[in-house]
């Protein structure tokens, strides 16, 4: 490159004579840069314990999958062209900028593996690639500012809106490539003019555009333009480096590393304190999260991550409701929070309680614990391990809602959250007329069975879900099971107890049921509630295999051991609800479909939210026990979205979504135009047995209690 140093005139010149200069810029920039990240370190050093250093290869495949192949940002469409695009930009240009910082001290270095032929496909990528970001830049301030989509919006009760500081850093890229640019193009159009061999810029690209726009210039302004070009370069290069840790485009720098440590076994919940067995814990002072250094230094990488892009605000049903919690607040204010309390100029002052001061209670309790800001999340930001560890904390401060004392009382004394007498737990298979068709044996050291029915307590208590389990137990009889149930043994599965934040009692409860369930000698569990499910297969250990009823269905149907009569009323279309504890936290998607779709004659819609998109029903467990501050009730959302589907028989999988979408099917003033079933029950209706047939009616049994409604 020096090779064409004749005089001052020579764009190149200035270049070579500014290398004091531009080692200095470098030497200030990085340091600057070292200097701010590792104040920004200073909280995660002090944070709470997490272990993600294990499985490197399975952390790979996510950073590939989820980073690189930027997996998720498809879901919404124009923001998730434009990142990508951006994304491939910036990796496709890593290795020029690298290439054009050297240069200032070192005028004639080469990135290794990018001289002759593959270094002049690079740059024509590069010019390309310079000129796609510059336009995906100026398009996203357009947007931001101009067409601003609703999920940018930062309500008053969350704080203030950090519109500018987005806008400011995407004009920064944006004149990073201009200035990258203008050097190519500069260093090109002054080899043009003397005659020599000029390089070359690729056709239409920014780089080209400005080329051929410099032509006409006299050589020594272009040389000085050169320069120019080169010094905004650097200059807005090391400015943009020290400047993103200090707002939102600290992702920029973190979220590989956010995506590398992110949780693998998503289903599971973040034990008390990592490094703890349960056997100790009576001697962990304090439990949960009470102020910032509570968080483990993953959560904290979290809040430094988050990008603000909104989206899972966006797909969160408290949110949508009016509920009081917006994940994306959780985040955006813990961020502030640190930047505040851990400033990188002055000292650090830790120990503040976050409740009452950046969240609220009403918010922490707000969460259904849904999962849908997970799936959601581009960068893996993790919520429910917060939301539960904050609820922990408020346990352990005895903050609990009023209204969830009586529930937790009852569950300590009875294992249950209803209160009723543990003796009652099996009346739901005890009735005469469905004895007669199905017994149901209580499993004890004289009846053994190969499968136990996990019943858990609204299926056992509430009349309206007996339904449910009496249409479980036929299913489970028709296909030839020999299974039972641990009746009175059998205590509540503590899955939204530990949800709840309250792990001693979850502890309690699953310790019992686990001896129940070992002492019962099956080898394997069905159960007909997702949370159920969920809890036996996530938060216990060392019990047999669980399945959750659709599950066995699916096979049973593929076997032919399930067989249907043809669906009879020609007016029902059907749309399946997807239970978050069944969808999204265990991937159990299409095995109810498939069976839905085995009845002849079964018309079935799909709602605009589906699959691992769907929305929660309102939430189930202890939830059903607290009324948050609320504009609409969540399932009413729901309910509604199955209008617009074109359904009238919602069918679901899980009982606690069968109390809120019947509530509101009331509530929406639907009733008579929407009905709701448990997919069991349909089923249970629909197969073809000899000799008998349960109707409708015959399953149906009148409902006397709703759980806390
Ligand atoms: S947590 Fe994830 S989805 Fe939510 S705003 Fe941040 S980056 Fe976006
Ligand atoms: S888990 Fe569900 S309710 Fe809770 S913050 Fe996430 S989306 Fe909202």
């Amino acid at each position: 490159m020096l090779e064409g140093i004749q005089s001052g005139a020579n764009p190149t010149f200035w270049l070579a004579q500014g290398q004091f200069l531009f080692l200095f810029l470098h030497f200030l920039g990085i340091a600057c840069f070292a200097y701010i990240v590792a104040r920004r370190l200073v909280p995660l050093i002090r944070a709470e314990r997490d272990p993600r250093f294990d499985r490197p290869l399975a952390r790979l495949g996510t950073v590939l999958k989820f980073w690189l192949g930027q997996w998720k940002h498809p879901r919404y469409k124009t923001a998730g062209i434009l990142h990508i695009l951006f994304f491939a930009g910036f990796i496709l240009l890593a290795a020029r900028a690298f290439t054009v910082l050297i240069v200032g001290v070192s005028p004639n270095f080469v990135m290794p593996g990018l001289s002759g032929a593959t270094g002049h496909l690079y740059e024509v990528a590069t010019d390309y690639a310079a000129t796609v970001v510059f336009l995906c830049m100026v398009f996203a301030i357009v947007r931001r500012s101009v067409f601003k989509p609703a999920r940018y919006e930062v309500p008053a009760k969350f704080g203030k809106a950090h519109k500018a500081d987005a806008i400011f850093l995407l004009a920064l890229i944006a004149i990073l490539m201009v200035a990258d640019s203008l050097f190519e193009a500069a260093k090109a159009a002054g080899q043009v003019q003397p005659g020599q061999h000029a390089e070359f810029a690729a056709g239409l690209s920014l780089p080209w555009l400005l080329k051929v726009s410099l032509l006409s210039l006299p050589l020594p302004v272009v040389g000085g333009l050169c320069f120019a070009g080169y010094l905004i370069h650097e200059l807005t290069f090391y400015f943009l480096l020290c400047y993103r840790p200090f707002g939102i485009q600290f992702h920029v720098e973190t979220s590989l590393f956010n995506v590398y440590f992110s949780k693998l076994d998503r289903g599971k919940l973040k034990p008390v304190k990592w490094g703890v067995s349960d056997e100790h814990l009576d001697q962990v002072k304090s439990f949960g999260v009470k102020t910032f250094e509570d968080f483990t230094w993953k959560h904290m990488l979290d809040f430094y991550s988050c990008a603000d892009c909104g989206r899972c605000s966006d797909n969160c049903p408290a949110n949508a409701v009016g509920r009081p919690l917006s994940p994306r607040f959780i985040s955006i204010k813990a961020r502030d929070y640190a930047f505040q309390h851990y400033p990188v100029f002055g000292r650090s002052k830790n120990g503040t309680p976050l409740i009452g001061s950046i969240y609220s209670d009403d918010e922490v309790w707000s969460c259904t614990t849904c999962g849908a800001c997970e799936e959601e999340c581009p960068l893996l930001v993790e919520y429910i391990d917060k939301v539960v560890d904050l609820r922990r904390g408020m346990v352990d401060d005895g903050a609990v809602p009023q209204s969830l004392q009586k529930p937790l009382k009852a569950l300590n004394s009875r294992g249950n959250p209803y209160g009723r007498m543990e003796k009652k737990k099996a009346d739901w298979a005890s009735a005469k007329d469905f004895r007669q068709i199905c017994p149901v044996k209580t499993l004890d050291k004289k009846n053994g069975a190969d499968t136990l029915y996990f019943v858990d307590s609204i299926t056992s208590f509430d009349d309206r879900m007996q339904s449910i389990g009496r249409a479980t137990a036929r299913i489970l009889d028709h296909v030839g099971e020999n299974f039972g149930i641990l009746g009175a043994a059998e205590k509540d599965s503590g899955h939204d107890v530990r949800r709840f934040g309250e792990e001693t009692l979850f502890m309690a409860l699953r310790d019992h049921n686990t001896d129940a369930i070992k002492a019962s000698g099956v080898t394997r569990v069905v159960t007909s509630d997702p949370h159920a499910y969920n809890a036996l297969k996530h938060d216990y250990k060392d019990v047999p295999p669980v399945e959750h009823i659709s599950q066995v269905m699916a096979r049973e149907v593929k076997s032919g051991k399930i067989q249907f009569r043809p669906a009879e009323d020609d007016t029902a279309v059907y749309t399946y609800h997807d239970p978050c504890y069944l969808g999204r936290h265990n991937q159990v998607y299409d095995d109810p479909r498939d069976v839905l779709d085995a009845i002849p004659g079964l018309k079935r819609v799909e709602m605009a939210r589906s699959r691992d998109r769907s929305f929660c029903c309102g939430g189930g467990g202890l939830m059903l026990f607290y009324e948050p501050k609320e504009e609409q009730r969540i399932g009413v959302k729901r309910v509604q979205m199955a209008a617009e589907a074109g359904a009238n028989v919602i069918v679901t999988a899980c009982p606690f979504c069968m109390v809120n979408i019947e509530d509101a099917i009331k509530v929406a003033g639907l009733e008579g135009k929407m009905t709701a079933i448990d997919l069991a029950e349909l089923v249970d209706q629909q197969i073809a047995r000899e000799g008998t047939v349960v109707t409708k009616e015959a399953a149906e049994v009148p409902r006397e209690f709703v759980a806390g409604r």
